[in-house]
């Protein structure tokens, strides 16, 4: 630091404190720093719950200098941790530390986890209850019980491993431009529809994706973020989340034809006696009963949820295309006609998963090289 900046920023006016956005009318505007000036620390939070992230530029022991939407000045950096702020230092930028959004991101991008963990563990939960109970009372006295279980084991096994590839892979991240990078549209392009500026992750958002409010981070090739898996399906996990969706399907009817070969082996048993045999299974064995009331009400949304995807495939939609109506008044280019659709939507299911983009940066590289490179357009055409 030379001794001009050290001048001015001990001359700043410090008496600056953290004022709320609908607050900040009287901080004065006085410059706006260059293109090159070095970012410090990122800041991130949500202001009346739309996440934002702001650049400091200098640091002054508790005290952070940062330029927001042209106004900027000193704030004190407890202040605004108690208001809910985060602030990350940035000694070299990473975007898999200082700016992974709401995802958690493993050691060595070994997996990626979304916000909602809740909806995960709710999931495999309603996955294996009935499971179990299937497994140890539903075929309890069946004649060949062991064949029954094998098949069950391989339905849960393959059911759950899809689960949990759709949930833990990387759903397609687009690692985000440093606070200060400035992103602009393609020259040509200004007028696309599909390009546009996300100002959370400072980037220019390529075609079909999205900023998930919820993840916190733009994802490429967005279709929704699911809260059962807890994160966004996208790009690269699209293929896992469809194949659960099938597989899961299968478990539910299994354990339903499963549990109803029980009510007939227990119907059977009273020979002609109209005997409420429900009512005798409720007493002596409530189980089968309580994973057929799961697997009936997991039918249901899972059933109609892999009719819709389907659809989907049909007609090359993803969700929020279709939930927003996107081509309702423009031509959907990526629409083939109803059989390439299908035949493109299954082949997709068998393609490796593409690369990620925010797990193999390397993360040894200077900063001026990675302002550099980060502060390009991700896609240097337009895809018109
Ligand atoms: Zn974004
Ligand atoms: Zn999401």
């Amino acid at each position: 630091m030379n001794e001009e900046e050290e001048e001015d920023m001990t001359s700043a006016p410090v008496q600056f404190r953290f004022v709320p956005r609908f607050r900040r009318q009287n901080i004065p505007v006085l410059q706006e720093p260059s293109p090159l000036s070095r970012c410090v620390a990122s800041i991130q939070g949500k202001p009346l719950g739309q996440a934002r992230v702001i650049t400091a530029y200098k640091r002054q022991g508790s005290w952070l200098w940062i330029w927001w939407d042209g106004r900027f000045g000193w704030v004190d950096l407890s202040n605004l941790e108690s208001r809910g702020w985060r602030a990350s230092q940035v000694s070299s930028f990473d975007p898999r530390e200082s700016f992974a959004g709401d995802n958690f991101i493993a050691p060595r991008g070994l997996f990626v986890l979304g916000p909602d963990l809740g909806g995960f563990f709710a999931t495999n939960l309603m996955t294996t209850v009935p499971s179990i109970i299937v497994f140890t009372s539903t075929v309890k006295n069946f004649p060949h019980a062991a064949v029954f279980k094998v098949v069950l084991a391989y339905l849960y096994a393959t059911t759950t491993y899809l689960l949990w590839r759709a949930a833990l892979t990387e759903p397609g991240i687009l690692p985000r431009n440093p606070p200060d990078a400035k992103p602009s549209l393609p020259a040509g392009c200004e007028d696309a529809p599909d390009l546009k500026i996300c100002h959370t992750c400072n980037l220019v958002r390529p075609a079909r994706s999205k900023h998930c409010g919820s993840c916190n981070n733009c994802v490429e090739l967005f279709d929704h973020h699911c809260p059962w898996l807890g994160t966004c399906v996208a790009r690269r996990n699209y293929a896992w989340f469809s194949l659960f969706l099938m597989s899961e399907v299968i478990l539910i009817i299994y354990v339903a034809f499963v549990t109803a070969l029980r009510f007939r082996a227990e119907y059977l048993k009273f020979g002609d006696v109209p005997r409420d045999f429900a009512a005798d299974l409720v007493e002596h064995d409530p189980w089968p009963l309580a994973a057929l009331a799961v697997a009936v009400a997991l039918s249901f949304p899972v059933i109609s949820l892999l009719a819709f995807h389907w659809r989907l495939a049909a007609i090359a939609q993803t969700t929020n295309e279709s939930v927003r109506g996107v081509y309702r008044h423009h031509s959907n280019r990526n629409n083939l006609g109803c059989r390439a659709n299908c035949a493109n939507a299954a082949l997709n299911l068998c393609r490796h998963t593409p690369p990620s983009r925010i797990l193999h940066l390397d993360r040894r590289k200077p900063p001026e090289r990675d302002l550099e490179l980060h502060s390009r357009c991700f896609y240097g055409t337009c895809p018109s």
